[in-house]
């Protein structure tokens, strides 16, 4: 299967410091790739490789077949972009804003017009078309970008973060849409932070750390792969004390955060009957997820 998006062996330094580091990629037509990673990782790095917006100092970035960053400009006629920051024209009313969008691709006025009904509809912003930018919402700024991402028709779209900031229903309606897109045909390379938007949108991901990828598969595969199947989170004030004394008995492995420990088992049920009877503590047991992958393989301490 041919790539829509591939990477080989990229690199990008920065005053010294290698960001990216020896990346392969291969995304395939009809994909959503998720690329996740602490802050720091050279997520926005990569994205801007493959855009080809900046030139690696090593490897190689093909898009839609064509080598980047040389024909860029040709490959991105075909290719759309969700910024991580909204950078919408706040001088200008919805439908202005994908207007001026558009001729920017060399479109005609009359063809992007006879467009904008549809991306306004996709968007749910066909009451907004007259509105200017800063009386719209949060989630409709956001959607905006989306339907402005696809005033070209573009087969492959970058979003960086498109769901930072927004609330739960606006994050649902951008899923939706996300679906939709690719259920086109479409390719959609995404970064995100949150865990449960990868393993619900994404068809494949990676995980991303020091410039490097550092485990690769389907959400399900990657759950697999790194973790066991069950985790009790055991919650209170004595539950540090609770880990020393009792949790290697009943974990494979486990961890203490703060006033939590996560206890990582491969059968839960002689943990769960022994915290049943400790009445100082609460517990939480439930199938490990995306998020204690991440946890497992990027640490838990803060970046940047
Ligand atoms: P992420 O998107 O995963 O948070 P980035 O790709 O933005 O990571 O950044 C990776 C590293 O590269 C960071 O340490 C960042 O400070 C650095 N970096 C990114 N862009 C530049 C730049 N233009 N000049 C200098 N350093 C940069």
């Amino acid at each position: 299967m041919n790539a829509v998006i591939k990477a080989t062996g990229l690199q990008k330094s920065y005053g010294g410091n290698r960001v990216v580091d020896g990346l392969d990629l291969a995304i395939h037509k009809g994909e959503c790739f998720g690329l996740l990673g602490p802050n720091g990782a050279g997520k926005t790095t990569t994205l801007r490789m493959l855009l080809g917006l900046i030139a690696p100092d090593a490897g190689k970035a093909m898009l839609l077949d064509l080598p980047v960053p040389q024909a860029a400009r040709e490959a991105r006629i075909r290719v759309g972009v969700v910024p991580q920051m909204d950078n919408l024209d706040p001088d200008f009313t919805v439908a202005e804003n994908l207007l001026v969008y558009g001729r920017y691709f060399g479109m005609h006025d009359s063809e992007i017009e006879a467009r904008i009904p549809d991306l306004l509809e996709f968007a749910s912003l066909t009451s907004k078309r007259d509105a200017k930018v800063p009386t719209l919402s949060g989630g409709m700024k956001r959607r905006l970008t989306l339907a402005r991402a696809l005033v070209n028709d573009p087969d492959v779209i970058f979003l960086d973060e498109p769901t930072t900031g927004l609330d739960p229903q606006a994050r649902h309606l951008i899923w939706q849409r996300l679906r939709e897109l690719t259920s086109q045909g479409k390719t959609l390379l995404l970064t995100t932070h949150f865990m449960d938007e990868a393993e619900r949108l994404c068809h494949r991901l990676a995980v991303m750390d020091n410039g490097k990828l550092i485990s690769q598969g389907s959400p399900r595969e990657l759950i697999e792969s790194n973790i066991e199947p069950q985790v009790v989170e055991v919650f209170g004030e004595t539950s540090g004390q609770w880990a020393n004394e009792h949790a290697a008995k009943f974990a494979q492995r486990f961890e203490v955060s703060g006033e939590s420990v996560f206890c990582y088992v491969q059968d839960a049920q002689a943990l769960v009957a022994h915290l049943h009877a400790q009445s100082e503590l609460r517990y939480l047991h439930r199938p490990a997820n995306l998020e204690d992958v991440f946890l497992k393989l990027t640490g838990r301490e803060m970046r940047e």
